[in-house]
């Protein structure tokens, strides 16, 4: 008899851990706003994720803090880039997949969709994110990775994907729409650092960054010689920050040019490499997107609406 209930007790407390673990959400850390939208967005109410690197934070020279690093081993899943983008974390990654659930998730897009990187004959750009056409493969490797982490919730990980996909499909048409009306002879952006070379290619503008893929090498005097001759040659009147690199060389060229005689201004602050604030639309990809385009679109001479593809823009033209 005592030995029964025994038992019984046995079976019930190996059963409640059990069942907490189906009940409880995924855990998974990402590293940058963009990866960590993509697992909310596919994963839903089965997922807690934690995004390490917050709004105007420069992910080519991030390194982990020590609170990073205990969510990260006590996560089910971590989230990377990789394509070199979080150079500095490199070594702690190749570590920690040794004893972790580790994906590199746009390591899996097809190389031949990739631009080479300019400073590493054997490395990639690794900007994705700026062509909602290249971030729906990153898209669809997080949804493999959460469905390898979490088989039984397959199919809701599937739907969720399917209509966020549909969400990027949508930003493709609205990107190609409003980027066409620029005029071609302003078709050219200048940013801080290179990281809208994707972007350039997909929508038919030239993109000059006064530093290259990565914000880690130095802006020389000469580039910047150079780039404020390009401006004044090509009467080229506006140029663009970014919320995640100091404008400091920005204001160098508008300085420049207008020493030449020629006016320059800011056309709006983009978002490169980090998204918007959370909580806000902005704070998401596609918002983040939609603000990119608009802001590029309408600074350059096309015809957008005043408050982005849906509307939900905080700022206006
Ligand atoms: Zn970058």
């Amino acid at each position: 008899m005592i030995r029964r209930h025994c038992l019984a007790l046995l079976a019930l407390a190996l059963s409640v851990p059990a069942m907490a673990f189906a009940g409880a959400p995924l855990k998974v850390v990402a590293t940058t706003g963009m990866i960590a939208d993509a697992a909310r967005q596919v994963g839903g109410d089965l997922v807690e994720v934690r995004g390490l690197m917050g709004p105007g934070v420069d992910p080519h020279a991030y390194r982990q803090t020590r609170s990073d690093i205990v969510a990260m081993t006590r996560a089910d899943l971590v989230l990377w880039h990789g394509l070199y983008l979080e150079a500095q974390m490199e070594d702690f990654f190749h570590d920690l997949e040794r004893k972790r659930s580790v994906i590199a998730v746009a390591e899996g897009v097809d190389k031949s969709m990739l631009r080479a990187h300019d400073d590493y004959v054997d490395k990639y750009d690794p900007h994705v994110w700026m062509t909602p056409a290249l971030w729906r493969e990153v898209v669809v490797e997080v949804q493999r990775a959460l469905t390898e982490a979490r088989p039984e919730a397959a199919e809701v990980f599937a739907a969720n994907a399917q209509a966020h996909l549909a969400d990027i499909d949508r930003l493709t048409a609205y990107a190609e729409e409003s980027l066409s009306s620029v005029p071609d002879h302003n078709k050219v952006l200048v940013t801080a650092h290179d990281a809208f070379g994707y972007f350039g290619k997909s929508f038919g503008f030239e993109v000059l960054g006064i530093q290259g893929i990565s914000t880690q090498s130095e802006a020389g005097l000469n580039r910047i010689g150079e780039l404020v001759d390009l401006l004044v040659d090509r009467r080229i009147t506006a140029v663009f920050v970014e919320s995640s690199v100091s404008d400091r060389s920005i204001r160098a060229l508008i300085e420049g040019a207008a020493a030449k005689g020629h006016e320059v201004k800011v056309g709006g602050e983009l978002f490169s490499d980090a998204m918007g604030e959370d909580g806000t639309y902005e704070g998401t990809y596609i918002g983040m997107l939609d603000h990119n385009i608009t802001v590029i679109a309408g600074a350059l001479g096309g015809e957008v609406p005043d408050r982005g593809m849906d509307g939900k823009l905080s700022a206006g033209f």
